[in-house]
């Protein structure tokens, strides 16, 4: 029995800093309201946006299977969070996303962004893939709902790697797309859809992977037209 607690008695658990009652998130099933005080050693600023591009420390915390603490491990040569109860492993994995390329008159289609991230900003149509789609379908509906236009698709224009945005690392397949119908209006996430050409695009273009698709469609429309 040491002198700090002579009687033995529990002493009062240690407070848990992960999540308290706060007005930040309100839960729509119970109506109980939370903030997360602090994710393990981030910086506010970096609290605001549930950031899963950093590093391990910063995805799950919880198996999102069985709720049981996660702990970290080296499987298929990588360390990864496992959980020790139900053996959940997550592998942290790229989204795949679609989208197109559509051209008219040697100018290419663009649309502003209506949400974060990169909000008015300007991107080519394109979306993350449902987990019951092909990435043609997912192209062909993120075009139908950004840009309320029917397309074929007509081509591979290729295939890049996003790593700049703030909500996961994308792989994203581009398409080439001809428009069979509709009338451009923006939809879902669009706040405004333009054709651009060469020398009129806009220099807030939201991702990197984007602005590299837009370069290389207006070198293929001058190879074209030299030839
Ligand atoms: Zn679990």
């Amino acid at each position: 029995m040491n002198k700090k607690n002579p009687k033995g008695k529990l002493g009062k658990p240690k407070i848990r800093r992960i999540w308290r009652r706060n007005p930040v998130t309100k839960i729509k099933e119970s109506g109980k309201i939370y903030k997360r005080k602090k994710w393990l050693n981030c910086s506010d600023d970096e609290e605001k946006e549930l950031d899963l591009t950093k590093d391990l420390e910063k995805t799950y915390r919880y198996c999102p299977r069985c709720g049981a603490e996660m702990v970290e491990k080296d499987v298929d040569h990588k360390k990864r969070k496992v959980c020790p109860v139900c053996k959940f492993i997550f592998y942290h994995n790229p989204v795949p996303a679609a989208g197109v390329v559509i051209e008219k008159e040697g100018k290419i289609l663009l649309v502003k962004r209506k949400y974060e991230p990169y909000k008015a900003d300007w991107c080519l149509p394109a979306g993350f893939m449902e987990y019951d789609e092909s990435p043609e379908q997912c192209a062909i509906r993120e075009t139908k709902e950004e840009l309320n236009l029917k397309v074929k698709l007509t081509g591979l224009f290729g295939v890049y790697s996003g790593k700049d945005d703030p909500r996961t690392h994308a792989v994203l397949v581009m398409y080439w797309a001809e428009v069979i119908g509709g009338k451009p209006k923006p939809g879902d996430d669009a706040e405004e859809i333009r054709y651009f050409g060469k020398n009129e695009v806009p220099d807030n273009i939201a991702f990197l992977a984007h602005r590299q698709i837009i370069k290389e469609f207006f070198e293929i429309k001058l190879a074209e037209s030299n030839e």
